[in-house]
């Protein structure tokens, strides 16, 4: 499918069945600002706590944190996020639209590159086994044309980021002969820098008000409390903070639905770490990330690292884990080996000693730091946009229909369980309620008793919920319901007394977190 068809259908369904609003709407909306509504709310908090325990629960030296939004300005200062948090951005003078030009270069170098992937694929098939595909890049003449294309434009475009080039950038864009995908045109405007933070004022002007930023990232929230947390909780290197909460970028090209917002959510850890060990800590933490990602089920086949070769200022080594999303792959987290830049430069800035006395080596330093950060909309929208599907299927009476269903983790669903009477009478509704009222501790469960028994079926299969309980006459005489599996919709006989077992070990985050 089209990627705009992909989103159109996605937005549309988040839209109806309550998990995602535009921002704003009765005023005609806010650009990539978005609100979670009520089924929404519950998939993030399920995204969060998974993530909260496997870090805090599963680690006994990574502890949690909630730092403010605002913070002092210097902050930002030491950051670097004042000077170098810019995005170069071009404006195609046909379409009046904006790009980030170091986007378009790197869409560009990406369609090379699949042009070459196409080709060997292509040769894979045709020789079988005996494919040697090291040897067909070295003597396949189109691929060696296209690769030295890639690189060359790669090489210049790395040394114009890196020496912030401007120029060279736009240069880059025509020599390329890279169009606006509006217009079709080659009609660039220069490059400028935009600084992506949010910049508000505290105080009242009258009394001397200081201008404060949105944070960009959480991190440094958690850099500007190392001490705090380290001496309070008596925490000894190797340890981590860990914190979830909402970032603000403004940024220049905001699409894709939730995939790039202009208010977003972050989870993020850092690991503090003993000068020159960090590169080891780094290919640890890549290796537990992943796995958090894979035990999810979506198939391993479906992630990959992207490994950085344009590095930020304060990193030796980065990595995405980008995942294949029906719009192809992109990165949902980025693991980041950040030096001891961040409290390097705070210790500079603030003046006061941000050091750690390691009573192993018997000596002071300032730790190293292996930074974890993924965002909760984007995990969000990699799980909803995998599990919406439209199946079609076999009535009992022989003729076809579709249905609408998304196939989440059940561990993640907001709603576990609907509980249905048959009928609005025969006392049905009452042992529903009982039922309910059984397992409401444990699980959240939805009450359902209008139309046809059909109809909420459906209905629980557009939100997501995997299992329906339905109560007819025969659960008045031995105490058995009907439970069906979302998925398969497959139909069992069960006791209402085994419920709760049958249910919670497929749907307890705890059970996925075993996993890990
Ligand atoms: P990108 O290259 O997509 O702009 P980034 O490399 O700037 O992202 P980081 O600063 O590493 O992103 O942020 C960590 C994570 O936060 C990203 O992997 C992504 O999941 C999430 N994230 C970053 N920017 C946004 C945004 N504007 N909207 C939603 N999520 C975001």
């Amino acid at each position: 499918m089209a990627q705009e068809d992909v989103f159109k259908k996605l937005i549309a369904h988040c839209k109806e069945y309550g998990y995602i609003f535009p921002s704003s709407e009765i005023y005609d909306g806010l650009s990539a600002v978005y609100d979670y509504g009520q089924y929404g709310v519950e998939l993030k908090n399920n995204i969060k706590k998974y993530w909260w325990d496997s870090m805090v629960l599963l680690n006994e030296n990574i502890v949690g944190l909630d730092s403010a939004i605002f913070m002092h300005p210097t902050i930002w200062k030491a950051s670097g996020h004042v000077d170098a948090f810019n995005d170069p951005l071009i404006d195609n003078k046909d379409s009046k639209k904006r790009y980030r030009a170091d986007v378009l270069i790197e869409e560009h170098i990406a369609k090379i590159e699949e042009k070459i992937h196409k080709e060997i694929e292509k040769a894979r098939t045709k020789f079988g086994d005996s494919f040697d595909e090291k040897k067909f890049r070295q003597t396949n003449a189109r691929v060696i044309t296209n690769q030295a294309k890639a690189d060359e434009i790669n090489s210049r475009y790395l040394k114009a980021m890196n020496a912030t080039d401007l120029k060279e950038l736009r240069q880059i864009i025509l020599d390329n002969d890279i169009v606006c995908p509006i217009s079709g045109s080659r009609n660039w405007t220069e490059v400028r820098q935009f600084n992506l933070m949010f910049a508000t004022e505290m105080g009242s002007t009258t009394d001397g008000a200081s201008k404060v930023y949105l944070r960009p990232e959480t991190a440094q929230g958690i850099f500007v409390n190392f001490l705090n947390v380290q001496k309070t909780g008596r925490m000894k290197i190797p340890f981590g903070i860990a914190q979830i909460g909402k970032a603000f970028r403004n940024e220049i090209v905001a699409r894709q639905f939730i995939f790039r917002m202009r208010e977003f959510e972050q989870m993020e850890m850092q690991f503090f770490v003993q000068p020159g060990s960090e590169l080891e800590w780094f290919r640890h933490w890549k290796n537990i990330r992943m796995k958090w990602h894979t035990a999810l089920g979506y198939g391993e086949e479906n992630y990959r690292f992207h490994d950085h070769t344009k590095l930020a200022h304060y990193a030796n080594a980065a990595t995405d884990i980008e995942y294949k999303f029906p719009f192809g792959f992109k990165e949902v987290e980025g693991i980041h080996s950040r030096t001891d830049f961040d409290l390097k430069q705070h210790q500079e800035f603030s003046g006061k000693k941000i050091q750690y006395f390691d009573p192993e080596k018997g000596e002071s330093y300032i730790p190293y730091v292996i930074e974890t950060s993924i965002g909760v909309d984007r995990m969000f929208l990699q799980i909803i946009s995998s599990a919406l599907r439209e199946e079609e299927i076999i009535k009992e009476n022989g003729t076809t229909d579709t249905r609408t269903v998304m196939k989440l983790p059940s561990f993640l669903a907001p709603v576990k369980l609907a509980v249905m009477p048959l009928v609005k009478k025969d006392g049905l509704p009452e042992i529903a309620e009982k039922i309910i009222h059984l397992l409401r501790f444990d699980f959240n469960c939805q009450y359902d008793d209008k139309d046809s028994i059909g109809r909420r079926y459906r209905r629980q299969d557009a939100i997501g919920t995997p299992y329906c309980i339905t109560i007819d006459h025969q659960t008045i005489d031995d105490d058995t319901v009907t439970i069906r599996y979302r998925d398969t919709m497959l139909q069992e006989r069960v006791k209402i007394s085994s419920l709760k077992d049958i249910i919670a070990e497929k749907v307890s985050i705890a059970s996925l977190l075993k996993k890990l």
